[in-house]
């Protein structure tokens, strides 16, 4: 479909075969070749509207992005328009009501460095580069979860575009069916313009990472495991095997190197927090890095990759790892693995309790969310990664309880995230508000 006769109204806007048009529809995968019919790029509220019009006059869907991030599971993007929000920004953060305002653009690096100073902090996950709206209406579980649940459930207003082009508000008061279905159901209600949310007071915090040797994996996964059940909801502890790439831009101390590390961020003091590691800490680890720091060092705590791969992964959330398991991701995440990190998640605490106002993702089920990741620089070694992940996903299976669709990086059915009362509730809102089907988030929600 070519599209014709753009109007000034409608901002920037890129189509294919335009000089800007490859840089426009990239994404953070470099595997996914976006291929929509037009990338818009709206200044403002006025020209989000237009931008929805506009489609809507050419029987054009529209799917909002921002920093592509998780664009796989749209699929085919033909008879799609990407509405880019890449243009609204603005951040204010009132310290003393603890409330953050941002626009759609925003990412957590443009929030975190400025709460922790300020002595507070929010919900973000591993990454600082990820959109603070597309984590928030998916979920949203970072390291502070356990303790305060999901960034979703942290969000006291969304501002959106409808269907119809109206600007309108939602929180508890207003609009509160929306208010709900977008906390879990993504971008299938409208185009946010800007998201309000609570942040917490942290002055300090103690986290780090010990790295072991990666032969270690076992060892260190077992030992991970066990500790679990006795951790209080104020720390959060990952495991994660990782073979760092041998390239320049990786620090020299990492480069080439694979270790499996436990990581983690505990609200309390310093004592405390050895303590409860203390079985880690025995078994010697070959770098420590815990110390008290204030909340910011938690964005880079990770070591997530700043720029865009070519990559696949695979995800599911567990009930428990137990020891044939823990073998088995060791074995396959071990040296010589085509998987270049396996990271499994602490959840539970909060995030299982359904606390009253939550919306549609109230909690995930789950003692442990499994991320696998293979990068795939060159097309050979495609088959060994994907043979690698479908055996991580084989080898977890009996131990699954579901998915988090946030880290769900293909094209699935959205029903499975959800229970179906709320699966009902949520297509019920949709049909509400865009009867039409004209939004397309990233997992979708048609219409009742
Ligand atoms: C390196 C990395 C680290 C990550 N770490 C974590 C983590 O620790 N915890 C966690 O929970 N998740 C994490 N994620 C997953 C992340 O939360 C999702 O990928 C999220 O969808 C990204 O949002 P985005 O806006 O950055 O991405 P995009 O791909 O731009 O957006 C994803 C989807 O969000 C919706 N959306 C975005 N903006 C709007 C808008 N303005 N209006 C309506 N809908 C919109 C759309 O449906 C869109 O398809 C990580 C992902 C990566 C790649």
């Amino acid at each position: 479909m070519t599209i014709t006769g753009i109007s000034s109204d409608l901002g920037r806007m890129v189509h294919p075969g335009d000089p800007d048009w490859d840089a426009a529809r990239g994404t953070f995968n470099l595997l996914v070749d976006q291929r929509p019919e037009a990338i818009a790029f709206p200044a403002d509220d006025r020209e989000v509207a237009a931008v929805i019009a506009y489609a809507r006059r050419r029987g054009l869907r529209v799917a909002a992005q921002a920093t592509g991030h998780n664009p796989a599971p749209l699929g085919s993007l033909a008879g799609t328009l990407i509405l880019n929000t890449s243009a609204l920004t603005g951040v204010s953060i009132d310290a003393d009501a603890r409330r953050v305002r941002v626009g759609a653009a925003t990412k957590w690096e443009k929030v975190t460095p400025r709460l922790s100073e300020l002595g507070l902090a929010g919900l973000h996950g591993s990454s600082p580069d990820v959109g603070i709206v597309g984590y928030s209406l998916g979920g949203g579980i970072g390291w502070l979860a356990r303790k305060y649940g999901m960034q979703s459930n942290a969000v006291t207003a969304i501002e959106l575009v409808t269907a119809e082009g109206h600007l309108i508000r939602t929180d508890h008061a207003h609009e509160p069916d929306l208010f709900w279905a977008l906390r879990g159901g993504g971008g299938n209600f409208g185009v946010v313009t800007a998201i309000e949310f609570a942040v917490h007071p942290v002055r300090e915090l103690y986290s780090g990472a010990m790295f072991f040797p990666i032969e270690r994996a076992s060892e260190v996964l077992h030992t991970w495991t066990a500790l679990l059940p006795a951790l209080p909801e104020e720390i959060t502890a990952w495991a994660t095997i990782l073979h760092f790439p041998p390239l320049p831009d990786v620090p020299e101390l990492f480069r080439g190197r694979s270790f499996v590390i436990v990581m983690a961020a505990f609200l309390g003091s310093e004592a405390d927090g050895c303590e409860l590691l203390r079985p880690l800490r025995r078994l010697g680890p070959e770098m420590d890095t815990f110390a008290m720091q204030p909340p910011d060092a938690l964005s880079e705590l990770a070591m997530d990759p700043p720029d865009p791969l070519p990559y696949w992964t695979t995800t599911a959330l567990l009930d428990e790892l137990p020891s044939t398991a823990i073998e088995q991701v060791a074995q396959l995440a071990g040296p010589g693995s085509p998987l270049t990190m396996v990271q499994l998640r602490h959840m539970g605490g909060a995030l299982a309790r359904h606390e009253p106002g939550a919306g549609a993702r109230a909690t995930l089920p789950g003692q442990i969310v499994m991320f696998g990741l293979g990068v795939i620089p060159d097309e050979s070694l495609r088959p060994a990664v994907l043979a690698g992940l479908d055996a991580l996903s084989a080898a977890v299976a009996p131990h699954r309880v579901g998915d988090y669709p946030n880290f769900v990086e293909e094209p699935t059915d959205a029903s499975a995230f959800f229970d179906t009362d709320t699966w009902n509730l949520l297509r019920r809102v949709k049909a509400l508000y865009d009867p039409d089907d004209l939004f397309r988030g990233n997992h979708h929600i048609p219409p009742a």
